[in-house]
């Protein structure tokens, strides 16, 4: 079990000035790039070939592989290409391009899944594409494919609190109903017998609106969180809601409690009406290089350069994040497109983008006392300098859950969330090498 202790986080500006503003739809770009490792497992295999024509929803990439889930085409038109592009990780992967034929024609095949028990309904979502929508892309049905006789609570996660981010907010204001038609489905033929949706109080109107919505319905809370960043971490929302840990190396299913994202619950909601499998999202264009910050509804696949001139720059960025301020990926690549797990894109200019000097650590403490998992990331700093694998995992640095409030309470501006990340990565490595051996 973790320390025992409560778990801790930071007060930080929220900077969500575009959650009020209701969801516009981009239109249809001209080409889409679609990635085939749109998620946490082997990628998929390219099922279409080039100069094919696809429709909306038409499967573009499968493996049998387990922690994976289908591709699917976000547009109609035709296969232009089927190459390797370059993420700024440094990773790479097969990619479908297809040029849009401005149509939007629908694939054939699309039609509501048949649901009659829970292995029809994780078996529906498994070719409906969706992964977890929050940033982790782990497989949707893989998740559901656990073992519930354990588990007495289903978490759904509101709580959103990366600054800027208002794309979770949006889901819950706009499309309430599918949220709750995706629980109670859930809840119907699972057996599980209650679920929470958690939210952090300063977003009272989609508390106000889902409470009302659900009013009626015994199994389903809407639970009140402070906020306080990183409320949203799996482990965090889990001890903050339940009181229960989870046992270093294990899942939140050991304790009895299954996390979804509200967004994937309401795309599980939507796909049992509708039966198109996940081919749009929402995602917030927001900082001070935008000219019309907003929520954005876009086709995935969408090349990050057309989002950019979509909503306008106020002049040329210098640094452009997927996802949040605090745990997204900075691109070198404009080009690269938008996958199903981002759910934003932020673009800054000199003045937010330059850090001060980086000065020796003052053993202030700050970065252990903020810490959300109780780590100590001064101690991992050092020793992941050392490659000391002993004392990373006396430190317990495979806990970390990088949510970057390590670094950004630190006054000596010590890159401590980079460090911890590398050094859990490096633990993790030299554990698997040890197993491996044995
Ligand atoms: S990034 Fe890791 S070490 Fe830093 S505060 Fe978050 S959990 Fe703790
Ligand atoms: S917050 Fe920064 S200055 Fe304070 S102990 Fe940690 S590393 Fe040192």
């Amino acid at each position: 079990m973790l320390r025992g202790v409560e778990l801790r986080g930071v007060r930080i500006p929220h900077n969500k000035a575009t959650a009020e503003l209701a969801t516009v739809r981009m239109p249809v770009p001209t080409q889409v790039i679609m990635p085939m490792n749109q998620h946490v497992g082997a990628p998929c295999e390219v099922q279409v070939k080039r100069r094919a024509h696809v429709d909306v929803g038409t499967l573009l990439g499968h493996t049998d592989a387990r922690m994976s889930a289908d591709i699917f085409s976000p547009v109609s038109g035709t296969v232009r290409e089927i190459r390797s592009i370059h993420y700024s990780n440094g990773r790479s992967t097969q990619a479908v391009v297809i040029e849009s034929d401005g149509e939007q024609t629908i694939d054939n095949n699309i039609a509501p899944p048949e649901v009659t028990d829970y292995a029809s309904l994780v078996e529906a979502v498994r070719h409906s594409g969706i992964v977890g929508l929050g940033g982790a892309g782990f497989p949707t049905w893989l998740k559901m494919d656990s073992d519930l006789s354990t588990i007495d609570c289903w978490l759904v996660n509101g709580a959103e609190c990366e600054p800027y981010l208002s794309s979770d907010y949006r889901e819950m204001v706009e499309h309430p109903d599918t949220i709750l038609h995706g629980i109670r489905t859930c809840l119907d033929f699972s057996g599980v017998p209650r679920a929470r949706i958690c939210i952090e109080n300063n977003k009272p109107r989609a508390i106000e609106l889902l409470r009302e919505m659900s009013a009626g319905d015994d199994r389903i809370e809407v639970f009140e969180l402070p906020a306080r960043y990183p409320q949203g971490a799996s482990r965090v929302i889990l001890r903050n809601v339940t009181g229960r840990s989870v046992p270093r190396g294990g899942h939140l299913t050991d304790v009895g409690a299954l996390l979804f994202n509200v967004t994937t619950m309401s795309e599980i909601g939507r796909f049992l009406q509708d039966g198109m499998p996940l081919v749009r999202r929402r995602i917030t264009v927001m900082g001070d290089a935008i000219e019309t910050p907003q929520n954005l509804e876009v086709c995935i696949g969408t090349p990050v350069k057309e989002i950019l001139e979509f909503c306008g720059l106020k002049s040329q960025p210098r640094k452009v994040v997927i996802g949040g301020p605090m745990m997204g990926i900075t691109q070198v690549e404009f080009d690269a497109p938008i996958v199903r797990a981002n759910s934003g894109l932020l673009a800054f200019t000199n003045e937010l983008v330059d850090r001060p000097q980086t000065t020796a650590c003052i053993r202030c403490s700050a970065c252990i006392d903020n810490c959300p998992m109780r780590l100590a990331p001064i101690d991992i700093q050092k020793a992941y300098m050392r490659r000391d694998v002993e004392k990373l995992d006396e430190l317990m640095a495979d806990l970390c859950v990088e949510c970057g409030t390590c670094s950004y309470v630190c006054p000596a501006k010590q890159p401590l969330a980079q460090s911890t990340r590398f050094a859990r990565a490096f633990l993790r490595a030299k554990q698997r090498e040890a197993k491996g051996r044995r």
